[in-house]
């Protein structure tokens, strides 16, 4: 106990800052873990790309689909999206925050990437979720 207090004055953090992150740890290992497991069997198949809650684009993946996606907005608002095989990220935007293009990889413990302050979701969808779509429309 003496130690870890020591640490986390050190490390000018407080009692919540480290549950934070160690929170934060957990949930990316578990992250990591579910993206491994679900990108073997493949159950995702497609990416869709919304901007202000409307369709952008979508892509089938499949293990040699490569790409990249340029997501101009009329206002100035920009992003720019990788697909390789079933790994999915941002890999640039102006947003200021720069949130989704820190996620990195697009995991299935969230399913998406944000980028709240260009109105940017892109998210996974399974063939179920396709199939369900299509019968609701
Ligand atoms: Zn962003």
């Amino acid at each position: 106990m003496i130690i870890s207090k020591k640490f986390g004055e050190d490390m000018k953090l407080t009692k919540w800052d480290m549950i934070f992150l160690i929170i934060v740890l957990a949930l990316g290992i578990a992250g990591s873990v579910l993206v491994l497991q679900d990108f073997s069997d493949a159950s995702y198949s497609s990416v869709v790309i919304e901007v202000n809650n409307q369709v952008y684009k979508e892509y089938k993946l499949s293990e040699d689909f490569k790409t990249t996606v340029e997501i101009k907005q009329e206002n100035g608002e920009y992003n720019l999206l990788e697909i390789d095989g079933f790994k999915v990220r941002m890999i640039e935007a102006n947003c200021k925050d720069k949130l989704c293009v820190h996620q990195g990889y697009l995991d299935h413990a969230t399913g998406m990437i944000v980028c709240l302050p260009n109105h940017v979701v892109v998210r996974l969808v399974s063939d179920k979720e396709a199939e369900t779509d299509a019968i609701t429309y």
